[in-house]
Formats: structure tokens, sequence, C-alpha cells
């Protein structure tokens, strides 16, 4: 033990991680009283080169802690935190997650922080308390129905109520700021109660049938300590149910529940499934939230006072004091991997965090990734399935439609058609699916052959006709307006928009169903906020209606008017060059068509193709995703790639391949030297899509059966490949990619 009180030599520090692209912590110097209140996992404010920065805490060193001689000791800046605000078991899993990531720690940090703590906003724990001042205030506000509405509530209440409680209530800020300008109303700031509230249950269970009890049971038995689960049941066999069975259980003993949900999973119809089953705190984590409400639900996640805690990908690294049970739904969905910057996948993040914190986690899906089908062969998941539909729905009945012969009126098969009026006029709903945005994806010119391209990559424009007639690179993101003329051979109205996306299928079914209305959803249609909510209401409405849209619509919502789902194209799927290409595509057929016959009436599920005897469309049209899962596990072991051997991906990108290719090889020689044969190395090649944005792009990918002698070996590998790359390369490593591109 350091006598602390010895002030003449000692140098009391901290190390410190912050948020820059550099993979160390760093140390800092700190008074003895500032030592004595430091706490491990509070933030301080620091400067690092010339920037003011808010770091955090990780460790505060000995007196005796070696110090490095090249690193010059600065101060601290401020404390910012008198307590921790991350738990030892988030900075556990942020460590482990920057270096199984290989990521900068101080850049991983991040993601367990919302937005205004990263900015070195107090994190206090007060609430603003609004009491009426003016109690005749009457006339000041006769103009203004809100502001007398608050004023009504806040007289009712003489001892005051928290902002959140009025914002809850529907009362927003900006009406109390207005009544406090008229001096009717004043806040003050006051300790808020973080107690958690005791959980009531709003609604009665269903009666689990055998598989759901089955399943319940043999996820209750783990409590209090680490299993992990794969919850394999059919689309609308009613595993949310199980989610909730067993949190009843977990949320009874006074812990908190993590649910986990993909991007756009988190819609109204989700949140309300939970809110109906409990009457609790629950905090929303989701990107659509303000950074104040943010904050506020990541302050009951953290302080204990939320019971439920229901987010998407970067909530699994918010702090829960008293976690017991972590569901992550829809568990093949790719929004759960982060494409970009930091690229972790919240799956296996999510598993390792259930280890850390010994408690049981249920991974569920109707189409589970076969990385959890290997999971489970290597028994380190635990299998349940839910063989039927709930209730009394039964599973569609899928059919093929070969487009070479059929009969085709605007892009949809004559019988397709038929099949639609049929359900029409039963008023029953219909949902068409294509997963292309836009107006159609290729441009050309019907004289000479010449197609619209992006400057700037190797891709055609897609057609855009609203809000006016544009190209767009989905890629890149470049816009043009569409020529007057060919550029090639100058002839004008020679153009023709090949292919189709929903806009232009929108156009077709006002045409050819002219009296029922045609829902659109995709990222188009509903980039406005509350536009997706209203679209929802309707077809919550037992309306004859079409609904048309892209993979927005195949993410697990239960649309119980749907008796027909046709699947417009899924041919490229198919044929594309990823290895995970027919899963993703089996995936997407499968959630696609699990949106039919989910009430009382039985579905049916169109697919038009060109490839009619492709063998995945012949397994999935018995429904039949396990099979497929089983037979594409066995070719995956067969021809070793990943999850069978565990992968790492090295992109390059510069505005040269050829100094790409030529970096990598070396480089690649140098791995090779150390590793041997341990490491397969595959490359240096040119991506799939070579040029993106006017640069160059070129993979590596690694594979290996010892994941952790390829890590071990490839951590100080990618170091030197960092310093001795040129800098106007970027280089970017992906542990265990989800894709090729
Ligand atoms: P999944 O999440 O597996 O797709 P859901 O949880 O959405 O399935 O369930 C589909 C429908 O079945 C829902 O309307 C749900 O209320 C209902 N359901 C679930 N379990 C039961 C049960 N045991 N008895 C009756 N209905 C059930
Ligand atoms: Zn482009
Ligand atoms: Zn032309």
């Amino acid at each position: 033990m350091p006598n602390l009180t010895d002030t003449s030599q000692n140098i009391y520090r901290v190390r410190v991680v912050v948020p820059v692209h550099l993979y160390d912590s760093f140390d800092y110097k700190l008074s003895l009283d500032q030592y004595q209140q430091a706490q491990v996992g509070a933030r301080v404010a620091v400067s690092f080169g010339r920037q003011n920065v808010v770091g955090i805490i990780v460790e505060k060193l000995p007196l005796d802690a070696p110090i490095n001689p090249n690193f010059q000791l600065k101060n601290i800046t401020e404390l910012l935190d008198d307590q921790a605000i991350l738990d030892d078991n988030v900075l556990s899993l942020l460590t482990w997650s920057a270096q199984y990531y290989q990521f900068p720690i101080g850049e991983v940090a991040q993601t367990a922080l919302p937005t205004l703590l990263r900015q070195g906003k107090p994190y206090n724990l007060l609430a603003r308390i609004w009491r009426v001042l003016d109690l005749h205030a009457d006339d000041k506000i006769k103009r203004s129905i809100k502001q007398q509405d608050a004023y009504k509530i806040l007289k009712l209440h003489p001892t005051g109520t928290s902002e959140n409680i009025l914002n809850l209530s529907g009362i927003e800020t900006a009406t109390l700021k207005a009544l406090e300008k008229k001096e009717i109303i004043r806040f003050e700031l006051e300790p808020q109660n973080f107690k958690p509230e005791p959980v009531q249950l709003a609604q009665m269970p269903l009666t689990a049938n055998e598989d759901q009890k089955k399943a319940i049971q043999g996820i209750l038995k783990a409590q209090k300590k680490y299993q992990a689960f794969l919850l394999d049941g059919l689309t609308g066999s009613g595993k949310t149910e199980v989610y909730l069975q067993v949190m009843q259980e977990v949320l009874k003993q006074g812990k908190q529940v993590l649910v986990l949900v993909p991007e756009i999973g988190l819609t109204p119809q989700t949140i309300s499934r939970f809110q109906s089953r409990f009457h609790c705190n629950i905090a929303l984590l989701h990107s659509g939230l303000n950074d104040s409400k943010r904050l506020q639900a990541w302050q009951h996640a953290q302080t204990g006072k939320a019971s439920i805690v229901l987010g998407t990908r970067s909530a699994i690294y918010t702090p829960m004091p008293n976690l017991g049970l972590i569901i992550l739904d829809e568990e093949h969905d790719l929004s759960f991997k982060q494409q970009e910057g930091f690229r972790y996948h919240a799956r296996d993040v999510a598993l390792y965090r259930a280890h850390l914190e010994n408690c049981p986690i249920i991974l569920g899906s109707a189409t589970p990734s076969i990385d959890s089908y290997h999971l489970v062969e290597q028994n380190k998941l635990t299998k349940l399935e839910l063989n039927q539909r709930a209730g009394t729905a039964l599973m569609p009945k899928m059919h093929l439609i070969d487009l070479k012969i059929a009969k085709k009126d605007h892009g949809l098969s004559q019988q397709l058609i038929e099949e639609i009026k049929k359900r029409l006029h039963k008023k029953e709903q219909v949902l068409i699916f294509l997963n292309r945005r836009g107006y159609a994806p290729v441009l050309i010119c019907e004289s000479c052959g010449w197609q619209a391209n992006c400057p700037n990559c190797d891709a055609h424009f897609t057609v855009h006709l609203k809000p006016y007639q544009h190209l767009h690179c989905h890629h890149c993101g470049t816009i043009q307006r569409i020529p007057d003329a060919c550029p090639s051979c100058q002839q004008e109205n020679t153009f023709k928009p090949i292919g189709m996306g929903t806009a232009k299928v929108e156009e077709s079914l006002n045409e050819l169903f002219p009296d029922y209305d045609v829902l659109r959803v995709d990222r188009d249609s509903t980039s406005r906020v509350g536009s997706w909510q209203k679209i929802y209401d309707k077809i919550q409405k037992a309306e004859p209606t079409i609904l048309l849209g892209t993979q927005m619509l195949a993410k697990g919502h239960h649309f119980p008017y749907v008796t027909l789902v046709a699947i417009l194209d899924i041919d490229s799927g198919l044929l594309s060059v990823d290895f995970r290409a027919t899963e993703r595509t089996a995936q997407l057929i499968i959630q696609v068509a699990g949106r039919a016959g989910r009430g009382e009436h039985k579905g049916d599920v169109y697919l038009q193709t060109l490839k009619p005897d492709h063998p995945l469309l012949n397994t999935l049209i018995n429904n039949d995703y396990r099979a497929f899962a089983k037979q594409t596990l066995k070719d995956r072991q067969l021809a070793l790639l990943p999850p069978c051997r565990y992968a790492i991906l090295i992109r390059a990108e510069s505005k040269s391949q050829d100094e790409n290719l030529s970096f990598l090889q070396q480089m690649n020689e140098n791995l090779r030297e150390v590793s041997g044969d341990l490491i397969d190395i595959w490359g240096p090649i040119p991506a799939p899509m070579e040029r993106k944005a006017g640069r160059y792009q070129s993979h590596v990918v690694l594979l290996s059966l010892d994941r952790a002698k390829m890590h071990y070996y490839i951590r100080t590998w990618w170091q030197n490949l960092l310093h001795a790359k040129p800098s106007n390369m970027k280089i970017t490593i992906d542990i265990d990619p989800q894709e090729l591109n």
C-alpha cells in the first residue's frame, strides 16, 4: 500500500482512454486530492495534443508503476464525474471489444456513452421539478391550448412535477419554457429518484403451447448463470411470448432485462408489446432519439431505474447494475453488425457480455444464422425449437412462378395479378416485396446501347422520378440530372429505364388496381418522421390494401390481414459471388413469406423467378429453412468457409489499384513468414466493386481454424501494417466480416 499522505516525491497518475484513433491509453497526473476522488469508469477532461477531450479513467496507477519516458506527463484538466458512470463489466466489455476487433480503445469506449456525456456535459442525478408560481394566470394563456393543459396539470400538483413525467404525459418542454417566460411556472433542480419501480403485470400471459413451455422452462433453469440459447422458431410461432414469460420471472426477482432488436425493428408495435405486458420503466435506446432523451433513457438503465432496456445494436454497451437476462431478437439480422468504423457484431459482444454478467442470453430467429447453427453444433448454444405457428394460424404455402414462360403485364405475371385481385375482392391485404428502391436500376439508350453509369463507381445509376427526375448512385450518393440527349449518339428521346424499382412497381400497381390504396414502404417514402407510423396504422385495419416495399417490410412485423405475399425478384441473390448470399436470400424469402397468413386466413406466397430450378428455391418451397441451413453448414464445412474457419478481411482503398495490390502483397509475405500455414491468405484481389466513390478497393481475406493463434499473429502484423502503409491509403480490418464488399 503506497503511503498516500507522503506527497514529497509522489506523482499520482490515472490511465485514461481518449477518443482518438490511436491504439494506446494514456497516463495523466493529478493531485492527491483528485487522485483520492478519481474513480475508475468516471470521465475526465484532459488535453491531448492541442485538443481538449473527454476521456474515461480505466485505471488508478499505483505509485510504483513505471513511467513511460516517451510520453510527457500532463495534468488532467478536470474530474468530470464524482462517481463511476461505466461499471466494471462494461469496462471489461469495452477492453475485450477493442482487443478482439483490433480497434482503438478510446473510440470503442465512445460507443458506450450517449452523445451529451461524450461532449463532457454534466451527468447529474438532478431533475427539473416544475411548480406553479402564478395561480391566477388563466388570462395570460387564453390563446394556447397546450399551455392551458400544462398549467392545469401543474396546478393539480402543488408539490411539483418532474419534467420527465410531464414529457411522458405529452407536455412538451417548449410549452413549459413558454409558461416560464410568462413567469407563470418555474423549475428547480432536485435530486432524482432512481429507485427501481416495482414491476407489475399489466396483462395476463397467453397460455403457452407445448413447444413454448419447453423453451420457457429450459431457459428458466439457467437463471443466475451464463447459458446461451438459440430460440429457433418459425415465423409467427410465438417467440415473443417466450421472451415475455421468461422476462416475467427475471423481472420478478428485481433484475433488469436487455432486449436488442434490429435497427428498423424497433417500431411502435414492438415497443407496445412490451409496454402492454409489463407496467414498469422501459428505457428505449435507438438512433431516432434526440440527445437529451437518449441520455435520460441511458440514465434510467445505468441507475437501475429502468427494468427493461430496449435498444438497437449499440445498446449492448449500456451499463445496467442488475442485468439478469439478455434477449437478441432476429439474431440473423445484418444490422447487428456495424459495417464501418468500429466493426463489431452486437451478437458476439452480447454473448461475451452475458458471460461477464453471468446471466442467460436468448438469441431468437425464424431464420437463424449459419453462424449460430455452427455454435449449436459446438455445444456453445442450446437450441430450443418452436415448430408450429402459435394460436390457430397456419404456415403459408409457397408457389414458384417461372418468369421465362409466364405471360406478363407491367412486370407482374398474369397469374400473380389474378391472385392479387382475388384477395383484394375478399377484402384481404396483399404484400409485394422488391428489394430495390427508386424507379429503375438502369437507364439505357435504345438507339446505341449507352448506359448511365456513375462516374465514380463501377455501378449503374438508379433512375428516380421523384421528387424530380434524376440519376442517383446508391453506392456513393452522386446525383446527376438525366441528360437531354444521349451522350454517346447525341440522339434525343432514346432513353429507356430497364428493370424495376419500388417506385416503378408503385406506378404499375396503381394502373393495374386503380380502386385500391398502394402503400409504399422504403427508405425514400418513410424518411419523414411518423410516415411509417401512418402506414402502419392503416395496415392494422381490416381494409383491402396493397403494401409494397423493400426489406423494411421483412422485419418481424405482424400484419394480420395480409394473406398474399409476392416476391418479385430475388434472382440477383441467387447469383452473387459472396458465399453468404444464399443464406441472406433464404432468410429474406422466409422472413417476407412469414408476413402472410398470420391472422385467421391461410396465406400464400408467390415468388417470381427466372431460375425456378435453383436448389435453394426448391428447398424453401417446403418452408424448410432448417433443411437449407443444415445443407449450407455442410457445404461450408467442406469448403472450409466461415463459420467453419475464422475469417478476417483487410480492405485497402486508394487512388491506385496497383499501389494497393503491391502493398498488400508485401504485407502478406511478412505475415506468411511468421504464421506459416496457420493462416490461409487469399488475395490481394480487387474488391467485387473495384471502384467506389472514385477510389480503388482491394481485399485480403485471412482464414484459420485456430482463432486464438490467428488473432495473436494478426495483432503485431496489423500494427506494422498501419505504420508501413502509404499515407494516402486507407486500410481497415474487419474481424469476422459479414459481407465481402
Ligand atoms: P414470432 O415472434 O415467433 O414471429 P409472435 O410472437 O409475433 O411470433 O406471435 C404470433 C402471434 O401468435 C401473435 O399474435 C401472438 O399474440 C400469438 N401467440 C403467441 N403465442 C400464443 C399462444 N400460446 N396462444 C395463442 N396465441 C399466441
Ligand atoms: Zn457512385
Ligand atoms: Zn445513344
